[in-house]
């Protein structure tokens, strides 16, 4: 399997992918184009926040099956792209959080006390004492926007310097905000009473330009700007208009809509902004620690063990993984059964989640189904694409839980329908999974392997016929399950577990044998 390392990352996280068998090209200088160019080869793509992987890379990427972001961003990324692709995205929360924060600590105070100016000035030969005059940061107000990770340890750490911290995230509750002195309030209060506000929210179509004319009219004079999130959340043209109109005191930008920023960009002319190229995260901790998380994700999925920070897979709590991680192997393995007995013709998935397991978050047990149901007919269905599949070829999907249940602690209940239907019943006992009804038949197998699944009439001598059918073709029948439901005669269901696939021949063939009524093979 091929990395392309697309930015620069920790030679740590490098060696850690090599080591483990991955072919790794680091190519961190090259130009969009290049990457247009050269991106088809490759399996896997690794990027920081100055490689764009917009929809014309990801559709030159034919086999790309995993972006890395090493970071917390991805708005570099066309993930809905991807994830119609069936590209798993993953990136890097939290690895960074403190090395930003940190940075932006040193951004405020850069800015307050004038010393980048200040520097300069020295360097230049003066000595310019009453031209930098700054002010205190004790009891003065912080305005945090954006109590996520970065936002909470900025908030953590600017209470040691005694200023009342406000905080405005509609997302996050009193008591986390509680939990490091600052204040939930509306945008409007923390804007009107702010001496410093410092920007911490991820850029979307709900935060793009929210620091517009409108917000910095509200805001007390004299205040100052901090930006060390994305460019573009503040509209720069604005910052620029509050700045010189003498409303904004000045600003500290890590970030521009632009990046690297034109030279000619105003804000860069202003005696009073603060500036730093995009260095937020730059320390060799968060470095190391980005860059390994992301390689130990990519490794993994290689390996086909699940990844832990997917963008585009629902995210499953730690507390749930182990638990739910069986079942997933149990619902992608019904879908491939149910696939094979309807022929691949299907218009409605129904699952029923019984007892504990419909206490937990289920949608990741979904996806398998529905990426084995549709593997069968369509390439390349993953879990992160087969819902977008599924709901584009009009596949009614059901979901239901009960949280009652008698006999086993946790099972799943399957139908697939087109009229006809299947139904499948089954259950995991720690890591092993098993399936224990199809349709009324009860079976109760470990699915691994080749299977035929037969329905035949209940008379003697058919199971004899359907041995020296497989015999003739020199295939060994390892197991066998007959699934008698109601008494004898009658319409059963043959499970066969065989050595070896069996040829299209060997299928016909037992179909037209006496009392056989059907056969389909599985690969489980
Ligand atoms: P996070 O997801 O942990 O936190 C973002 C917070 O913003 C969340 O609590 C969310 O509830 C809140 N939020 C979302 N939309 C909002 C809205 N409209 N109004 C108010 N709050 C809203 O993210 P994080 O890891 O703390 O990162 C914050 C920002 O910093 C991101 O933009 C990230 O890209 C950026 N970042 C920059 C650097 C750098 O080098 N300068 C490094 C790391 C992260």
């Amino acid at each position: 399997m091929k990395v392309l390392v697309a930015d620069p990352i920790a030679e740590e996280a490098i060696d850690f992918m090599r080591k483990n068998g991955l072919e790794v090209d680091v190519k961190t200088d090259i130009s969009h184009e290049e990457l247009l160019d050269i991106v088809r080869d490759y399996d896997a793509l690794i990027v920081r926040s100055r490689t764009k992987v917009t929809r014309d890379v990801i559709e030159r990427a034919e086999k790309l099956k995993i972006i890395g972001r090493a970071g917390v961003g991805v708005d570099n990324i066309d993930v809905s792209f991807a994830t119609e692709r069936g590209i798993v995205v993953v990136n890097a929360p939290g690895g960074n959080s403190v090395s930003a924060a940190e940075h932006t600590i040193g951004l405020i105070i850069s800015l307050v006390r004038k010393i980048p100016q200040a520097d300069r000035s020295v360097k230049e030969g003066k000595w310019e004492r009453k031209k930098f005059v700054g002010i205190e940061l004790r009891g003065k107000t912080l305005g945090i926007i954006g109590l996520g990770r970065i936002g909470y340890e900025v908030a953590k750490r600017m209470r040691c310097f005694e200023m009342n911290i406000l905080a405005y995230d509609p997302y996050v509750s009193e008591e986390r905000a509680k939990s490091v002195g600052a204040k939930l309030v509306d945008l409007e209060e923390l804007l009107k009473n702010s001496d410093i506000i410092t920007i911490h929210v991820p850029k979307t179509k709900e935060t793009e330009k929210m620091i517009s004319y409108r917000e910095f009219e509200m805001m007390k004079d004299g205040v100052y700007i901090v930006n060390a999130a994305r460019g573009g959340i503040v509209d720069e043209r604005a910052l620029y208009d509050a700045i010189v109109s003498s409303k904004v005191a000045g600003a500290a930008l890590d970030v521009y809509e632009r990046e690297p920023p034109d030279k000619d960009n105003p804000l860069l002319k202003l005696e009073n902004v603060v500036t730093t190229p995009h260095i937020g995260a730059s320390t060799r901790e968060a470095q190391m620690i980005v860059g390994m998380t992301v390689a130990e994700d990519i490794v993994n999925f290689f390996k086909g063990l699940p990844v832990k920070n997917a963008v585009n897979l629902p995210s499953v709590a730690p507390e749930d993984y182990s638990y739910l991680m069986p079942f997933v192997e149990l619902a992608e393995k019904m879908g491939k059964i149910a696939c094979a007995r309807l022929n691949g013709v299907f218009n409605r998935v129904k699952i029923t989640f019984r007892g504990e397991i419909a206490r937990r978050n289920t949608e990741i047990v979904t996806r398998a189904l529905l990426m084995g149901l549709l593997n069968q007919i369509l390439s390349g269905v993953n879990i992160v694409s087969a819902p977008i599949v599924a709901k584009e070829r009009g596949i009614v999907v059901e979901q239901s839980r009960i949280e009652e249940s008698d006999i086993y602690p946790s099972l799943i209940e399957v139908t697939v329908s087109n009229g006809k239907e299947i139904y499948l019943e089954g259950t995991c006992f720690g890591e092993e999974c098993r399936i224990l009804k199809i349709d009324k038949y009860k079976v109760d197998f470990v699915p691994k392997g080749h299977y035929i699944i037969s329905l035949h009439e209940d008379k003697p001598g058919v199971i004899g016929r359907v041995g020296t059918l497989l015999g003739s073709y020199n295939i060994n029948i390892a197991g066998m399950i007959v699934g008698r439901h109601g008494g004898k005669g009658g319409i059963q269901l043959m499970l066969l577990l065989l050595d070896d696939p069996p040829s299209e021949e060997v299928l016909r063939k037992m179909v037209e044998l006496e009392s056989i009524i059907d056969a389909t093979y599985v690969y489980l």
